[in-house]
C-alpha cells in the first residue's frame, strides 16, 4: 500500500497572511483532502527578530475562516508535534549533533568582521563569495547556542524533478556550506524545515518561488542525512493586476479576514484562490469547495504566474451572491444592515434583500445599496443636475412629469402589477424615454444614483413614503 498523503502548511509569524500564503495553503490542503491524506499547520517561528506578535493566531483565524481545517496544528497536537518549531528545539539539536559526528557539520569560528572580510576579497577578485573556500582548517567543538552551527557540504550538480516546474538543474556552485543552528541555538529555516518535514512524514512540499534557488543545498542535506525528500511542488507566483510583478500589499490586495470582514463570501475567496495559478483545463470558472478537491491535481498548476485581477474576485464574489437561496443571503447578510435598518421587521428586510440581491459585489454594499428603504434621505440636487438627459427639459417639464406621475400613483394599490402599468401608461402619455421618466421618478423616490427595478423599489417604500418623497421633490422644483 503507498504511503497516505501528508502535506503541511508553514507559515512564519512574520505579519500578515497574504494572498500567496493562503493559495499555499489551499493547494496543500486540496491535495490532502482529495487524497483522504494529511495536512498540517506547522509555525515556522525560527526567527525571533522577525516575529510580529499576534501573527500566529492572525494564520489560525485566516485559515478557520476559510474552513482550512487541519488535522494537526499548534492548537491541535498529535504524535508528529509539537507544531511550533520554537517548541522543538532539542530535536534540531539532536539532528545536528548527527551531522557532527558524521563530519558534516562544523561550528562557525568566524566574527561577523572575518566574514565580511572574506565576502570583500571574493568581490575583490571577481570571484562569487562562498562559505565552503573559508573552513576553519581546525574547527572549534561545537558549543551550542554559542557559535552557530554550518553545514559541511559536498558540493556537486544536481538535478531535480518538481512537479509543476519540472526538470530544474544547477551547478555545484549552487551548494555551499549554510547555517544549520544559529548562535542563539535556533535552528535557520533551511534546516529545520528539512528534519520536520521528514519527522512528520511529509510526502509533498508545495512552496513557493522563493526556496528553487536553495533546492540544491537542501539536496545536499537530504543526503548527508541520508533520508529522501518529498516531492516538490513549487506554483508560479502570483503577479500584480499588470501582471509584471509579484503582488503586494500595495496593489490593494487586502488581507482575507479583510475582504471576509467586507462581505465577500467565503466560497468566492477559496474559488478565487484557486484559480490563481490552477485551472482544470476546461473553461469552467466556478467551483464550489467540493468540485475543487474533486478536480484539483498539482499537474494542472501552471508554470507562469497568475495575475490577481480584483475586479473577477469582486465578479465571483457577486456571482456567488446571486446564487445564494434568500434565507441563506438573510443569514450571510445579517451583520451587514444599516443601523437604520433596526427598526424593520424580517419580513420587510427579506424584501428588501430580494430587490438588491441581484446588485451586491459585496455584502458590505448593503447600506449604500439599501439605506432609502430604511430612512428618507435628504433631496440630493447634484441628482437631476448631474443628469444631461434630465437638466435639459428644465424645471418646469421636471415638475410637470413628476406631477402627472404623482396623480397616477395616488390612485395605486402599490402592488407591483398596478405600479408597472401605471409606470408604463406614463411613458405613452408625457412621450418621454423610459431613461428619463424612470431616472427621475427614481431619483425623487430613492434620491440613490441607482436602485433595483423602479416598481418593484416602489412597492416595498410603500405608498406613503413614496408619494411624500415625490412631493418633496415637487415642491423643491
Ligand atoms: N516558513 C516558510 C515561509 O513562510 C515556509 C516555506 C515552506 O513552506 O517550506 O516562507
Amino acid at each position: 500500500m503507498s504511503e497516505i498523503i501528508r502535506t503541511r502548511f508553514a507559515p512564519s509569524p512574520t505579519g500578515y497572511l497574504h494572498v500567496g500564503g493562503i493559495r499555499t495553503a489551499l493547494f496543500a490542503w486540496l491535495l490532502a483532502r482529495q487524497n483522504k491524506g494529511l495536512f498540517y499547520l506547522r509555525i515556522e517561528d525560527t526567527d525571533k527578530n522577525r516575529e510580529v506578535e499576534g501573527s500566529i493566531e492572525h494564520i489560525i483565524n485566516c485559515l478557520k475562516a476559510l474552513n482550512l481545517d487541519y488535522d494537526a496544528g499548534p492548537d491541535k497536537p498529535n504524535d508528529k508535534g509539537p507544531f511550533r518549531q520554537s517548541e522543538r528545539l532539542e530535536i534540531y539539536r539532536k539532528w545536528a549533533n548527527k551531522l557532527v559526528e558524521s563530519g558534516r557539520a562544523y561550528a562557525d569560528p568566524y566574527s561577523k568582521e572575518e566574514l565580511d572580510a572574506f565576502r570583500k576579497q571574493a568581490s575583490d577578485s571577481k570571484q562569487p563569495f562562498l562559505y565552503r573556500n573559508h573552513r576553519p582548517d581546525n574547527p572549534p567543538t561545537w558549543e551550542y547556542s554559542k557559535q552557530p552551527l554550518r553545514f559541511k557540504s559536498d558540493p556537486k550538480a544536481y538535478s531535480w524533478e518538481d512537479k509543476v516546474m519540472g526538470k530544474l538543474s544547477a551547478g555545484a556552485e549552487a551548494v555551499d556550506d549554510f547555517i544549520l543552528i544559529k548562535s542563539d541555538g535556533y535552528p535557520t529555516y533551511n534546516f529545520a524545515h528539512i528534519v520536520d518535514d521528514y519527522e512528520m512524514r511529509i510526502t509533498h512540499i508545495i512552496r513557493g518561488q522563493e526556496f528553487i534557488s536553495s533546492t540544491p543545498n537542501y539536496l545536499n542535506l537530504y543526503e548527508a542525512l541520508e533520508i529522501d525528500h518529498p516531492v516538490f511542488v513549487t506554483p508560479p507566483p502570483v503577479l500584480g493586476p499588470t501582471g509584471n510583478k509579484k503582488l503586494s500589499k500595495r496593489d490593494g490586495a487586502k488581507d482575507v479576514l479583510e475582504y471576509l470582514a467586507e462581505g465577500y463570501l467565503v466560497e468566492a475567496l477559496i474559488n478565487f484562490i484557486a484559480s490563481l495559478g490552477w485551472n482544470d483545463g476546461t473553461t469552467k470558472e466556478l467551483f464550489s469547495v467540493e468540485e475543487l478537491i474533486e478536480a484539483f491535481s498539482i499537474e494542472r498548476i501552471v508554470k507562469s504566474g497568475a495575475r490577481f485581477d480584483e475586479r473577477r474576485l469582486l465578479w465571483m464574489n457577486g456571482t456567488y451572491i446571486r446564487n445564494l437561496s434568500k434565507d441563506e443571503l438573510f443569514k450571510r447578510a445579517e451583520a451587514f444592515w444599516p443601523k437604520e435598518a433596526a427598526n424593520y421587521d424580517n419580513e420587510y428586510l427579506a424584501q428588501v434583500l430580494t430587490l438588491v440581491q441581484e446588485r451586491l459585489k459585496y455584502l458590505s454594499e448593503l447600506p449604500e445599496l439599501s439605506r432609502f428603504f430604511f430612512i428618507d434621505l435628504p433631496l440630493n440636487p447634484i441628482l437631476i443636475n448631474s443628469n444631461p438627459k434630465l437638466s435639459e427639459l428644465g424645471k418646469d417639464m421636471l415638475k410637470q412629469l413628476l406631477e402627472s406621475a404623482y396623480e397616477s400613483l395616488e390612485q395605486s394599490d402599490f402592488s407591483q402589477d398596478d405600479l408597472n402599468n401605471r409606470l408604463n401608461d406614463l411613458l405613452t402619455s408625457s412621450g418621454q424615454k423610459p431613461a428619463v421618466l424612470f431616472s427621475l421618478i427614481r431619483i425623487a423616490s430613492t434620491q440613490a444614483t441607482a436602485s433595483p427595478p423602479l416598481a418593484a423599489s416602489l412597492m416595498v417604500i410603500g405608498k406613503d413614503r413614496s408619494l411624500k418623497r415625490l412631493k418633496q421633490q415637487i415642491d423643491s422644483l
